[in-house]
């Protein structure tokens, strides 16, 4: 869901859209696409708390780091020999 700023409106405890406070981006958002610029500060168009988003590792909306490749691809070893014997 996108953060319409359209809506955002700043207040004494930050900007604030539709009763939510937006912090502004962390080092590590830097080069996301997700990035608005907003009276002169950078926040995340996708959430509103992007330091929460990298607290537990990658955050999995940008656009700019990839999650690490899981085992996908990766060949079973046992059954890749099976399938090599059924082509015999
Ligand atoms: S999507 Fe994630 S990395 Fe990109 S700006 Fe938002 S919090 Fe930061």
């Amino acid at each position: 869901m996108a953060v319409d700023f359209s809506n955002a409106t700043t207040t004494d405890a930050g900007v604030q859209i539709n009763g939510i406070i937006m912090s502004q981006i962390v080092e590590q958002c830097e080069g996301c696409g997700r990035i608005k610029e907003f009276e002169g500060g950078k926040y995340c168009g996708t959430y509103p708390q992007p330091a929460s988003k990298w607290r537990l590792g990658v955050c999995n909306f940008s656009t700019h780091v990839k999650v690490a490749a899981t085992n996908k691809g990766k060949v079973n070893p046992i059954k890749a020999s099976k399938r090599a014997s059924k082509g015999r």
